[in-house]
């Protein structure tokens, strides 16, 4: 339960600041090194370098944590692509430019 609430406090706090900032926080770059480390391949193309954490959805922005399977693990390659397929979806669902 303590968790929970100090989840919910970061979603709020994570709502007021950028999308830029949210990725400077501890909390996201702890979840980031956990999946990489996790995950030590890009999920689309097997590529082992230039990795990074791609948000499959942002339904649970916030909260990734409790949903570590809206996450994938993809080469910067991948991941521009990916996020050409979804860059103005998630805009709109999150309220903040990506
Ligand atoms: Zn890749």
């Amino acid at each position: 339960m303590f968790i929970y609430t100090c989840v919910q406090e970061l979603q709020k706090i994570a709502r007021k600041v950028s999308y830029n900032e949210y990725l400077c926080s501890i909390y996201w770059k702890t979840i980031k090194r956990y999946l990489l480390y996790i995950h030590r391949q890009c999920y689309i193309c097997k590529k082992r370098s230039r990795l990074t954490v791609h948000h499959k959805t942002y339904n649970h922005f916030g909260y990734e944590i409790f949903h570590l399977e809206d996450l994938q693990v993809l080469c910067w390659f991948c991941h521009i692509n990916e996020r050409k397929k979804s860059k103005l979806y998630f805009s709109k669902k999150i309220g903040k430019e990506i």
